[in-house]
Order: C-alpha cells, then structure tokens, then sequence
C-alpha cells in the first residue's frame, strides 16, 4: 500500500493537472485503491465498480469540468391546469376504439405517438411548450407528450389514467417551470 501511494504521488507532480482536475483525480485514485486493497468477490466487486461511476458523476457535476448538459429551472408563471383521461369524453372520437394490453387496459397513444403515462404524459399548446418539453409542477416533473383542441396558451392538461382522477383533479391555478438545458455554464 505504501509503494502504490507513492507512485500515485509521482504520477501526480508529472501531469501537473490544475487543481480541481487533480482533485478530482486524487478522489478517483483514492477510491480505486481501497477496492484494490481488499479483494472482493466478483459479485460484490461489480457492486464496488458502480458506486465508484456514481462518484465520478457526481465529482464532475459539482465542479462543472464534465460536457454533460447542465440545466436550469424557470418559472413560467401561473398556469390553468386541467386533467384528462383517455376515454371518450376527454378525448372525443380518439378516445374511442383504443387498443388493449395484455392487461386489458387501453393503450393511450398521445398526439406525438407516446403512450400515455399517468405522472408523466401531459398536454399543451405545443407552440407554448413544444413536445418533449420537461414540465415542473409541485416539485413531480411531467413530459409534454399530447396537445388538444382547447388547449391554448398558458393552460396544461394533465393525464390521468381513470376519469374519475381527472374529475377529482378538476381545475387548479399553478405556478409552473420548467427544466432546460444551459447551452453555456461560464
Ligand atoms: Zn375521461
């Protein structure tokens, strides 16, 4: 063990990295060397690895080296939030004759050919919030996957998988955001 820090030393006075880079390394080095100190068996060694590309994720977000996208929230304001399912008085003549799963349940194709997804599918003016956009609302991120008719400007439509939870849901006033990439984090 005293050899390998020492080696580890050197390599480090060699590349002359700048400092957060070699901090990050260190960390990298350290943490690779603890899994070598003790030899674990090959299951939980593969246990080992994840964490260790956990770390690493999480080393390079924090100090904003990596080339993953960054992004920010922003409020667009308040919202009329509605809710909808996929039968026939939500959706009219596309609620009807929808397909079935294995389950027996209907298969709810949205406007951009997503299945719906309670929790996640909800409908905009898509000139507003164009499809794939991600949409915060009381902290739960929702996907714009579906439009309708009567849903223009600033109002979203929330998918619900049963009528009666769009009933309940009703119609609420929200401040919402929503979650883009930062083209440039300098
Ligand atoms: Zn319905």
């Amino acid at each position: 063990m005293m050899n390998y820090s020492r080696n580890t030393k050197k390599r480090f006075n060699k590349l002359l990295l700048p400092g957060s880079l070699a901090v990050i390394i260190g960390i990298l080095v350290i943490v690779s060397c603890s899994a070598i100190d003790e030899p674990l068996p090959e299951t939980v060694a593969e246990g080992a690895s994840v964490e260790i590309t956990e770390h690493i994720k999480q080393t390079t977000a924090s100090t904003a080296i990596s080339t993953e996208p960054v992004t920010e929230i922003v409020s667009l304001g308040e919202y009329k939030l509605t809710a909808y399912c996929g039968c026939p008085k939500c959706c009219g003549k596309w609620g009807e004759n929808r397909p079935f799963d294995e389950n027996g349940k209907p298969i709810v194709y949205t406007a951009n050919q997503s299945i719906a997804e309670e929790g996640v599918t909800i409908a905009t003016d898509i000139n507003v919030l164009p499809y794939g956009t991600a949409v915060i609302i009381d902290g739960h991120k929702y996907i714009v996957q579906d439009r309708g008719g009567s849903i223009a400007g600033n109002k979203i439509d929330i998918y619900f998988e049963s009528h009666q939870a769009a009933l309940e849901f009703g119609v609420q006033h929200k401040e919402v955001f929503i979650e883009r990439e930062v083209k440039n984090n300098d």
